[in-house]
C-alpha cells in the first residue's frame, strides 16, 4: 500500500505542476529558453537589392531577458564595403550576423538594407541576398561538387571548379582519390576546418549574392592556410557589401572600418590605423595577438631546429 501511495500523490504533484504551466505558457517557454520563431508577416513583400547599403540603428537584443547583449549598437555598412566587428570573446559579435541574417528579431531599434526594414520583407528573400560563410560549414553526406555546387544548384562543372580554385581549394581537392566525386562529410571524408571555410568560400563565389557575412573560424589556423583564406575572402568581398565577424585580427587589416565591440556596446571605430594611434582596447588587443603569434612562431622554429 505505501509503494502504490507514494507514486500517486507524486503523480498528483505532476498533474499541478503541468496544470500551473499551462494557465502559464509564456513563462514556461521563457524557462525553456525556446526562441519565438520568426515569421514572415502577413504583407511581407521581397526584399528589392538595389545597392546593399545596410543600416543598424540603436539595434538591442537579449537571448534571455536577463542579460542585455546588445545595448543600442549603431553603424552603417556602405554599399560595397567592408566593415569588421572586432572585440572580446563574448562580446556579441556573431549575434550580429545572426540578427541580419534575421534567425532572430531585435527587441529595439532597426536594421534595414536599401531603406527596407528586414522585418518587413520574406526571409526567403532577405537569404537569398545574403551570402553567408559561417564559423562552422555544416556539409552534406555527398560529393564535394555538390557541396559547392549548393551556391548555385544551375552551376555548371567548370563553374564549379572554377569557383573552388578561386576559393583556393581547387589543388586539395584535385589530389583526393575521386577529385570532385569525392564523397565527404560525417559518412565520406572529414575535412578541417579550414578545408570547410574554404568550401564555404566556394559556394559564396558561385551564389554571387550582394550583402555577404563572414563569420572567421573562431579556431587557430595555421598560416598559410590562413594567408589562403584571406585571399579567397578578398576576392570575395571585392565590390560587394561585406560584413566581417572577427575573431583574429589579421584578418580586418584592409577592412574600411573596423568597430570594436565591448560589453554590448561600441567602445571604438576607426580604420586600422586610427584604432592603434587611439592605443585604446584595440591596441591592447592588436599588441596581445602580436605576442601570440610571435610566440607561436618561435615556438616552431624551436621545434623545426630540434
Ligand atoms: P566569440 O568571439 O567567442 O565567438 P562573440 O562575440 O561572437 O564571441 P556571441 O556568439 O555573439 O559572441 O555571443 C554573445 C553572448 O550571447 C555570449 O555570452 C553567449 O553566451 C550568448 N549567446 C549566444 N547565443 C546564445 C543563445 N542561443 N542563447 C543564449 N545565449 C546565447
Amino acid at each position: 500500500l505505501i509503494q502504490l501511495s507514494i507514486p500517486l500523490n507524486f503523480i498528483g504533484f505532476i498533474y499541478r505542476e503541468i496544470r500551473q504551466g499551462l494557465t502559464d505558457i509564456e513563462q514556461m517557454f521563457d524557462l525553456l529558453d525556446v526562441a519565438p520563431e520568426v515569421v514572415d508577416k502577413p504583407d511581407a513583400t521581397d526584399l528589392v537589392v538595389r545597392d546593399g547599403h545596410i543600416v543598424f540603428d540603436n539595434v538591442r537584443f537579449a537571448y534571455d531577458p536577463e542579460r542585455q547583449i546588445l545595448r543600442g549598437i549603431s553603424f552603417t555598412v556602405p554599399a560595397g564595403k567592408s566593415i569588421a566587428i572586432v572585440g572580446p570573446s563574448g562580446a556579441g559579435k556573431s549575434t550580429i550576423s545572426r540578427l541580419l541574417y534575421r534567425f532572430y528579431d531585435v527587441q529595439d531599434g532597426s536594421i534595414t538594407i536599401d531603406g527596407q526594414d528586414i522585418r518587413d520583407v520574406t526571409q526567403k528573400s532577405l537569404r537569398a541576398a545574403i551570402g553567408m560563410v559561417p564559423q562552422d560549414t555544416v556539409l552534406f553526406n555527398d560529393t564535394i561538387r555538390y557541396n559547392i555546387r549548393y551556391g548555385r544548384p544551375d552551376a555548371s562543372d567548370a563553374e564549379v571548379e572554377q569557383a573552388a580554385e578561386l576559393a583556393q581549394i581547387g589543388d586539395f581537392i584535385r589530389s583526393l582519390p575521386d577529385g570532385f566525386d569525392t564523397m565527404v562529410g560525417e559518412r565520406g571524408l572529414k575535412l578541417s576546418g579550414g578545408e570547410k571555410q574554404r568550401v564555404a568560400i566556394a559556394r559564396t563565389i558561385l551564389k554571387a549574392p550582394p550583402i555577404q557575412v563572414l563569420d572567421e573560424a573562431t579556431s587557430a589556423l595555421d598560416t598559410a592556410t590562413e594567408q589562403e583564406i584571406q585571399q579567397a575572402l578578398d576576392f570575395v568581398s571585392k565590390g560587394r557589401t561585406t560584413l566581417v565577424i572577427a575573431h583574429r585580427l589579421s584578418t580586418v587589416i584592409g577592412c574600411d572600418e573596423i568597430i570594436v565591440l565591448k560589453d554590448g556596446e561600441i567602445a571604438e571605430r576607426g580604420t586600422h590605423a586610427e584604432l592603434l594611434a587611439k592605443k585604446g582596447l584595440y591596441e591592447q588587443m592588436w599588441a596581445r595577438q602580436s605576442e601570440a603569434i610571435e610566440a607561436e612562431r618561435k615556438l616552431r622554429e624551436a621545434r623545426e631546429t630540434d
